[in-house]
């Protein structure tokens, strides 16, 4: 898997559903001499963008909730989403509890100047 870790996998979905759903309206041009199909074949390619559409504002949403952590093999900053994800750089899989995420959220808290 050239991806790694939990936004980049979506975000790759994301990416081949937008490729998908063009490559299924060009497919859809094929069937001009049966207005039905190609109507059918269009719409099908049109939600195919559409979700990715879809999928790219929820990695939007997903992102916000990701923490950032340091490697500990390649020591590159990586986004972490949940208790457990990979390194989007080396692929290590990087676990840590909730407390962690709880104390490093406050600590930017405080740092905050507001
Ligand atoms: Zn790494």
């Amino acid at each position: 898997m050239m991806w790694r870790g939990k936004i980049n996998k979506i975000r790759t979905i994301g990416m081949l559903m937008i490729f998908l759903g063009f490559v299924i309206m060009y497919v859809a041009l094929l069937f001009q001499k049966i207005p039905v199909l190609m109507y059918i074949v269009m719409m099908l390619g049109f939600l195919s963008v559409l979700g990715s559409v879809g999928v790219y504002f929820w990695v939007g949403l997903l992102s916000t909730k990701s923490v950032q952590v340091k490697c500990p093999r390649c020591e590159r900053v990586t986004k972490v989403l949940g208790s457990t994800d990979e390194c989007s750089f080396c692929g290590t899989t990087l676990s840590f509890d909730s407390k962690y995420a709880k104390e490093k959220s406050q600590n930017e808290e405080k740092s905050d100047p507001s």
